[in-house]
């Protein structure tokens, strides 16, 4: 059983208080590893930690700060196959997935916030009566960065990279369910002599870790991914602290199919966008709007591809579904079934949990599971899942399927598939969502806005979006004569 650290000051060190949670293979159902049990003690360290550096870190000019963040990237890069096999391990995610995605992505958080950190520039307005207004962007300080389970390396990094380019100095508070690659992430700060304090990375539960850092007094912003509810917790503590604030929530996202759609990567790329790490992704599309006059071959086509997944062993390089995360997220997506059943579903394809052979027989495995006969309402279509379970809807016209596909309340991600380019247009600016693709999904470019509408989040990541939200604006306004 391997004990994990968290990393305060530049050292590795355990929980003031000395306990321990258990950190699980979801492959094997077996715990594996121990991470540090932290409390407000450990919190309260780390952000001392932190505000010790802070004078250092802001006044290393931008480029330095962006040679640390590669020189990171390039550690990180370095060790790609060990850091992919660690995230398989602790997430159950396929380690094609973490090799192809997961890690690369990470590397890439890095490389882009470190270049950004040198091209960040802040604006300049100039009036007609004769004076001259400029904006003055500075680190805010100590900020707090809370990531979830589902990308693990790739969300911690896509958080801490703009918070410390920007000039901040972090504490981050991975997920205790998927603690492995951070742990690592730590070991290669040190190796790569990265200043003490200036990142630094506490482990533990949510409303234990989580809450002391949201509510510490001197951390003055909170970059937040996870489950909407909470968010709303967070939310509720920082608000009265008028600390800043990103949120990105959950969501239930549509894919809505168009009869003039390109046939073949509409179907295979729907699936993609259901299936990937088993659906445990907040971008999934997990309800599939279908024009009815193609419904009935594309619901064939669809279900013979996700029958054809190969669900295996997450360290078996050809494995395409994994295991789930947790025990309660298993029972929790498969409760949703039975619900599905309940509210008159019907079940094409998977609906059970998967029973492997080996060392994955107690593994939290679950068919990849496709539902018709769903009214757009229920809650099985309106609740998140989070799971390999997506639901099948016919639609008869455009307006009903941007009705549909805006009748939940998450705004998250959507993906539509015409090969009419006016409707492509049309129906993009009508979706209620932060994030439209047309006729792709997941392809992402790192300088856009990233984020949610309704109950999806507040706050955008990427780009110039995250270093402006790591920096304070300040105007200086200049008359002249
Ligand atoms: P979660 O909300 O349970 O946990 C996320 C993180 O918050 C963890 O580190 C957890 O320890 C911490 N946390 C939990 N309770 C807390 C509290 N009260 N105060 C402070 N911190 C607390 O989410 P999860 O189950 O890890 O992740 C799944 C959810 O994340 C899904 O809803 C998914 O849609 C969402 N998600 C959203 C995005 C996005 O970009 N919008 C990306 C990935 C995941």
């Amino acid at each position: 059983m391997k004990n994990l650290s968290n990393y305060i000051g530049g050292k590795l060190v355990s929980s003031a208080a000395g306990g321990w949670l258990e950190d699980f293979e979801p492959a094997t159902g077996q715990a594996y590893a121990r991470i540090p049990d932290s409390h407000k003690t450990d919190i309260d360290n780390a952000v001392a930690a932190a505000q010790h550096a802070f004078p250092g870190w802001s006044a290393t000019p931008a480029a330095e700060r962006g040679k640390w963040l590669h020189k990171l990237a390039a550690l990180v890069e370095r060790d790609l196959e060990n850091l992919a096999r660690a995230e398989s391990l602790d997430s159950g995610k396929p380690i094609a997935l973490a090799r192809s995605l997961d890690i690369p992505r990470a590397v890439a958080n890095l490389r882009f916030f470190a270049a950004a950190a040198s091209q960040f520039a802040s604006e300049s307005h100039a009036m007609e009566s004769g004076a001259i207004n400029y904006t003055l962007r500075s680190p805010l300080g100590v900020v707090g960065c809370i990531s979830p389970w589902n990308l693990p390396l790739y969300l911690f990094t896509w958080k801490i990279a703009p918070a410390l380019a920007a000039g901040n100095c972090v504490v981050a508070k991975p997920s205790e369910i998927t603690p492995m690659t951070a742990f690592l992430f730590s070991e290669l700060c040190i190796e790569a002599g990265l200043p003490a304090g200036v990142l630094n990375v506490v482990h533990g539960l949510g409303p234990k870790a989580g809450t002391a850092l949201v509510e510490h007094a001197d951390v003055k912003a909170i970059s937040f991914t996870g489950g909407t509810n909470t968010g709303t917790d967070i939310a509720s503590r920082a608000a009265p602290k008028f600390k800043k604030l990103s949120l990105e929530l959950g969501g239930k996202n549509p894919t809505i199919v168009f009869a003039d759609c390109d046939f073949e990567p509409s179907v295979s790329e729907s699936v993609r966008a259901a299936f990937s790490n088993q659906g445990e992704i907040c971008l999934c599309g997990s309800r599939i709007l279908v024009e009815r006059s193609l419904y009935t071959r594309f619901r064939d086509a669809f279900v013979a591809r996700v029958q054809a997944l190969r669900q295996g062993d997450p360290l078996d390089g050809r494995t395409e579904q994994g295991a789930l995360v947790s025990e309660p997220h298993l029972q929790k997506v498969l409760g949703y079934i039975e619900l599905a059943k309940k509210e008159g579903g019907t079940i094409l394809c998977g609906g059970r949990r998967a029973q492997l052979d080996g060392r994955c027989a107690n593994g939290w495995f679950m068919e990849p599971t496709v539902i018709e006969n769903l009214p757009p309402g229920c809650r099985t279509n309106q609740e998140e899942i989070f799971g390999p379970v997506v639901t099948l809807i016919p639609f008869d016209t455009e307006e009903q399927a941007i009705g549909y596909a805006n009748g939940t309340p998450y705004g998250l991600a959507a993906s539509l598939w015409s090969e009419n380019t006016s409707r492509c247009h049309r129906v993009a600016a009508k979706l209620e969502a932060g994030l439209i693709w047309v006729n792709c999904w997941m392809l992402r470019d790192l300088r856009v806005p990233m984020g949610g509408v309704k109950q999806s989040g507040s706050g955008r990541e990427g780009g110039w979006e995250a270093l402006r939200f790591f920096t304070e604006a300040r105007n200086v306004c200049i008359k002249y004569a």
